[in-house]
Order: C-alpha cells, then sequence, then structure tokens
C-alpha cells in the first residue's frame, strides 16, 4: 500500500521516499507524489533519482491489481533500484499543472450544464465530457458560463465523506460511468465553492482562476441523447 501525498498536496513536485518493491509493472515507492492513471486523466511522468545511482526515467504510473499500492513505469532499460533504496521523486511539473487546469475545467464545465455525465478524459491542455442530454448546447453560451465560472476564482478543497453518508446522498454522483471507489469506508468529496460538489480522486488547481481563459473547441452530438464538450486552454 503506498501512502499518497498528492491527494493532501496537488502542487507537491518533488518529495523522497523509499522503494518499497520492484514489480513486473513498475517500482513501488513506500509514498508517491505521481497521479495513478485513472479517472479519465492520464498517468504522471518524472523520475526517481536514486541515492548514489542513476536517474530513472519514469514514463507513466499504474495502480497495481490490489488498487492500493501505485507503481512507476520506468522506460525500457532502464536500471531497477535495490528495494530500500532513497530516492528522490520528481513529478513532470509542467504536463501535470496542464491536467490539473483542465480537469478543474471539467468540474466547472459539469457545473455549467445540468445534465449526468457519461464519460470524460483529461489531456495534456485539452479536456472533455460526455453529457446524457438531448438539448441543443450553443457552443459560444457554453464557453461564456465556462469563463464566467472561470472568472470566479472559487476555492477548490476537499473533504471526505463516509460510503454511507455518500449512499444517503445520490445526487452528489453525477457521472454515471465512473463509480467512486468503494471499500475503504469513505470517499472523497472535492467542493468547487459554490459551484460544485461531487465525488473525485484527481488532481487539482487551488483556485478556478488559475486554470485560465478556456475554450469550447467542438461540440459533438454523438447520438440522440449524447453531447460531447471539447475543451481546451486559450493560451498554454
Ligand atoms: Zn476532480
Amino acid at each position: 500500500m503506498t501512502e499518497i501525498l498528492f491527494r493532501d498536496d496537488s502542487y507537491l513536485r518533488e518529495a523522497a521516499a523509499s522503494v518499497a518493491s520492484v514489480e513486473t509493472g513498475g517500482i513501488a515507492l513506500d509514498r508517491t507524489i505521481f497521479y495513478p492513471q485513472g479517472g479519465g486523466q492520464p498517468g504522471d511522468q518524472g523520475e526517481l533519482v536514486v541515492e548514489g545511482g542513476p536517474a530513472i526515467r519514469i514514463v507513466n504510473t499504474i495502480y497495481a491489481a490490489d488498487r492500493k499500492t501505485i507503481l512507476h513505469v520506468p522506460a525500457e532499460g532502464a536500471a531497477a533500484p535495490a528495494p530500500g533504496a532513497r530516492v528522490f521523486a520528481r513529478i513532470d511539473w509542467d504536463r501535470r499543472y496542464k491536467r490539473m487546469r483542465a480537469h478543474t475545467a471539467l468540474h466547472l464545465l459539469s457545473a455549467a450544464l445540468p445534465y449526468p455525465v457519461t464519460g470524460g478524459s483529461v489531456g495534456d491542455a485539452e479536456g472533455r465530457l460526455d453529457f446524457d442530454c438531448e438539448a441543443t448546447l450553443d457552443k459560444a453560451e457554453v464557453e461564456g458560463m465556462l469563463n464566467a465560472l472561470v472568472l470566479r476564482d472559487a476555492p477548490v478543497s476537499q473533504r471526505w465523506i463516509t460510503d454511507e453518508a455518500l449512499d444517503a446522498n445520490p445526487g452528489l454522483v453525477k457521472t454515471m460511468s465512473v463509480k467512486p471507489p468503494r471499500g475503504a469506508g469513505h470517499v472523497r468529496l472535492i467542493a468547487v465553492e459554490g459551484l460544485d460538489l461531487q465525488p473525485c480522486g484527481g488532481t487539482h488547481v487551488a483556485r478556478t482562476g488559475e486554470i485560465g481563459p478556456v475554450e469550447v473547441v467542438k461540440l459533438e452530438s454523438k447520438g440522440k441523447q449524447n453531447r460531447r464538450v471539447n475543451l481546451a486552454f486559450r493560451q498554454p
């Protein structure tokens, strides 16, 4: 089981850690700042600098089959560190920060459009959500609503609730395709103050103003009941 540092502080770019084990899928640390692929967000990249040894390039981050251990996938041909070795972990911050901005923008999009979310993904400077919606959406109108929410500069925070409390408030779950993780007894909620509250395990910016101006690049109708909204940053 890996101690997760990015949940309480998504702005950590570097951290010291120890190698817990080396698995076929990747390197497990005792604690990590690397976000593992999931919830529509790609896994982090970066490097592990082994004390007294080489820097190991990390090309992806994934969950092990137990869903508790996080594996740092090394570049092909990289030397494996010894279990117990001290490492200095560093993520590719520019890329991660863009994903944090894009991911938080999707929370605002789900607040702007009051329809159930059926899917979505976060890229390096763009993102998209699919809505269960029959209405005709207007690109300029959606973009205007979204940028107004960005400009509110609302704080983003997390809190935890029990599984039972979530069951008692099914309206909190907007994303029908991604069920909040169960079994730990509690679920993480992300609050965008005054705008959005939903279970989420991803990485977010601290205030919506950090997202910057957003463009609705494309609106697609994927069938009668499905509208896909594609976003990108106006400035990188
Ligand atoms: Zn989120």
